[in-house]
C-alpha cells in the first residue's frame, strides 16, 4: 500500500484518492524571472517521481504544474529591463522546459500561466468579499484571516494572541490591514502602470498566493488528491492558498499535501536571495552529466535534507556510469537459452524491494540501494557465465521498470539495443508456439512502447522502429 508522510494530518497515511484510481495533483511550479537553480530542480525532481511512482502503481494521473509569471520580483525586473512582462519571462519559460528536459524530467500535463487565469482570480477573490472574508483597503484586497478560523491548520502554527484584528482594528481607511497577519489578495495598481488588470474592485494585480487557488481548481476540482511543493511553500503560501480555497468553496481543498525539504549548501538553504546558488546551466557547463544531478537529488528521500557538494556529484557520477555500464554488459552478454532459477528470484527480490521503499513516503535512498544490490549480484553471475537467455530479458524488463520512475539510466540508454529486441521476438515467438498468447502480447505491448513495431510475414516477424 502506498504511503504518504500527510502534512496536514502529519501522518504516515494510506493513499486513497478521492475517486476510484484517479490522482488530481496540483505541484507549484517555478517563478520564471530567472534560470531556475537546482534546489528549485530538487522540488521539481521530487515532483516528477511523484508523478511518475503514481502512473507505475496504476493510477490515472492528472499532473497540474503552474508558472508563475507575475509578482513584485517579475515586475520590478521587467521594468527595470524597459520590457513588457510576457517580454521579460519568455525565455525563462523556454529555459525551464529545456531544463526540466535534460533532467529528465516529464512534461506536467498541464502547465498553466498566472496571467492566462487572471478572470478565475478574480472570480474568487469576488466570492470571499461577497460572503465576508476579504476586504478593500486603500483600493487594495485583503483575506480577512479573523473569518477563516480553521486559519493555521496546515503550517501548526498557532496564531492565537497574535491578533489585531475584529473589534480591534483601527483606522482600516488607511494603508492598514485590518490585522498584521492579513495577506493581499489584490494589489491596487497605478492606471499609468501596464502591468495590472481591470477588475470589479479596481485596477490591480493579484497577489501570489490566489494565482495556485485559482489554476488548481480550474484543472483539478475545488476538492483534489494531492498539493505538492517545497517545504518553504507550506507557511504562508499554501496556508493561504487553503484559506482562500475553502473560505471560498466551503469544502476540503487539497487531501493529502506533501512537502519536499530543502537543497542545502554548506549547510545553509540554496537560494538566489543568498547568492548561493548553482543553476542547472552552471552546472552542465562543467561538463557534469545531468543524469548525475538527477541521481544526486533524488540519492535521499524527498522530505529529508540534502547538502550540495561536487564531491557527492562526482560519485553520483561514477554510479550513473556504473548503472549505465551494468545495463550495457546485460544486454550485450551472450546468453544460452533457458532460465536460472536464483536469478528470477533476486530479480524478484529487487522489484519488490524497490516498491516497498517507494510505498513507504517514496523512499528512494532505500529503493536505490535495491537496484545497487541487484546490480552487484548479477554481476557475480554474469562474472561464472550463468546468465541465460530468460534471465537476460527478466533483468532488462526490470531495469525498464526502475527507470520508469527514476530515470537514472537516461533516455538514450535506454533505447533499445538490436539485439535485445530481437531476443525479445524470438521469445514472443515461441510463446506463441506455445500457445502463450498472453506473454506474446506482453512483449509486443512492451516493444509497441519502447517504439519498436512488428509485422509478422511469411517469412517470419520484421521489426521496425517507429
Ligand atoms: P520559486 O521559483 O522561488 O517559486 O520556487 C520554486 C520551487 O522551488 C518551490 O517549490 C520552492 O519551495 C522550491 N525551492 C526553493 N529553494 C529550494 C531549495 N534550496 N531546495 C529545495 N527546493 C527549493
Ligand atoms: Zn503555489
Amino acid at each position: 500500500m502506498l504511503r504518504f508522510h500527510n502534512t496536514l494530518t502529519n501522518q504516515l497515511e494510506d493513499f486513497q484518492p478521492l475517486t476510484d484510481n484517479q490522482v488530481k495533483m496540483y505541484i507549484c511550479g517555478p517563478t520564471v524571472w530567472n534560470f531556475a537553480h537546482i534546489g528549485n530542480f530538487r522540488t521539481f525532481t521530487f515532483g516528477d517521481i511523484l508523478a511518475r511512482y503514481l502512473r507505475f502503481k496504476g493510477f490515472q494521473l492528472t499532473h497540474v504544474m503552474n508558472l508563475t509569471d507575475v509578482d513584485d520580483r517579475i515586475i520590478n525586473e521587467s521594468h527595470k529591463a524597459g520590457k513588457t512582462i510576457d517580454e521579460f519571462v519568455q525565455p525563462y519559460i523556454v529555459a525551464f522546459w529545456e531544463d526540466m528536459e535534460v533532467l529528465g524530467n516529464n512534461r506536467p500535463d498541464v502547465a498553466p500561466r498566472a496571467t492566462e487565469h487572471i478572470a478565475e482570480m478574480i472570480q474568487i477573490i469576488e466570492t470571499l468579499l461577497a460572503n465576508g472574508r476579504a476586504y478593500e483597503s486603500d483600493g487594495s484586497i485583503y483575506f480577512r484571516i479573523s473569518a477563516f478560523p480553521e486559519y493555521g491548520k496546515l503550517s501548526k502554527i498557532n496564531f492565537s494572541g497574535n491578533e489585531t484584528g475584529g473589534s480591534g482594528r483601527v483606522d482600516t481607511d488607511k494603508y492598514e490591514k485590518e490585522d498584521a497577519r492579513d495577506f493581499a489578495l489584490w494589489k491596487l495598481v497605478d492606471k499609468s502602470d501596464p502591468a495590472g488588470w481591470d477588475a470589479p474592485f479596481g485596477y490591480g494585480r493579484p497577489g501570489w498566493h490566489i494565482e495556485c487557488s485559482a489554476m488548481s481548481m480550474k484543472y483539478l476540482g475545488e476538492t483534489f488528491d494531492i498539493h505538492a511543493g517545497g517545504i518553504d511553500l507550506q507557511f504562508p503560501h499554501h496556508e493561504n492558498e487553503i484559506a482562500q480555497s475553502e473560505g471560498a468553496t466551503g469544502k476540503l481543498f487539497s487531501k493529502y499535501w506533501l512537502h519536499g525539504e530543502f537543497l542545502k549548501i554548506d549547510n545553509e538553504k540554496m537560494s538566489k536571495s543568498l547568492g548561493n546558488e548553482f543553476t542547472l546551466r552552471d552546472i552542465i557547463r562543467r561538463g557534469v552529466n545531468p543524469l548525475a544531478i538527477r541521481y544526486l537529488l533524488i540519492s535521499v528521500p524527498y522530505n529529508k535534507q540534502l547538502n550540495f557538494t561536487f564531491e557527492g556529484l562526482k560519485g553520483a557520477e561514477t554510479t550513473i556510469e556504473r548503472l549505465q555500464q551494468f545495463r550495457r554488459l546485460v544486454s550485450e552478454a551472450n546468453t544460452e537459452n533457458g532460465s536460472n532459477a536464483e536469478v528470477k528470484a533476486l530479480v524478484g527480490k529487487a522489484l519488490t524491494e524497490f516498491e516497498t521503499a517507494m510505498d513507504d513516503d517514496l523512499n528512494t535512498s532505500v529503493a536505490l540501494a535495491a537496484i545497487h544490490n541487484l546490480v552487484r549480484e548479477i554481476n557475480t553471475v554474469l562474472a561464472k557465465d550463468e546468465l541465460k537467455s530468460d534471465d537476460q530479458t527478466a533483468v532488462l524488463e526490470a531495469i525498464e521498470k526502475f527507470n520508469s520512475v527514476l530515470g537514472i539510466f537516461g533516455k538514450e540508454e535506454c533505447e533499445m539495443l538490436d539485439a535485445e529486441i530481437e531476443k525479445l521476438i524470438e521469445e514472443r515467438q515461441e510463446a506463441r508456439r506455445n500457445r502463450n498468447f498472453a506473454r506474446s502480447d506482453e512483449i509486443r505491448n512492451l516493444l509497441s512502447e519502447k517504439g519498436i513495431v512488428l509485422e509478422d510475414t511469411k517469412d517470419g516477424v520484421r521489426w521496425k522502429r517507429k
